[in-house]
């Protein structure tokens, strides 16, 4: 007798949906603004300065959307 809690299956699956969907989404609060989206730094072009504010606040953004959920 090993079954998963059916809810908590769901719940995963659903999760791995939304990082799907997360992570094949255009986003659209990726505008071109002046400034790095995560220190604010200010950029000739792209939307961050560096790699590491853009991983930074892609995980910000996830951990966003998981409270949301949650
Ligand atoms: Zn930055």
């Amino acid at each position: 007798m090993n079954f998963p809690d059916i809810a908590d299956e769901a719940a995963e699956r659903e999760q791995q949906l939304i990082e799907v969907a997360l992570a094949n989404r255009p986003k659209p609060q990726m505008a071109y603004t002046g400034e790095c989206h995560w220190c604010e730094e200010p950029i000739s072009k792209g939307h961050y300065c560096d790699a590491s504010c853009r991983e930074d606040h892609e995980k910000f953004i996830r951990a966003q959307s998981q409270r949301g959920v949650a």
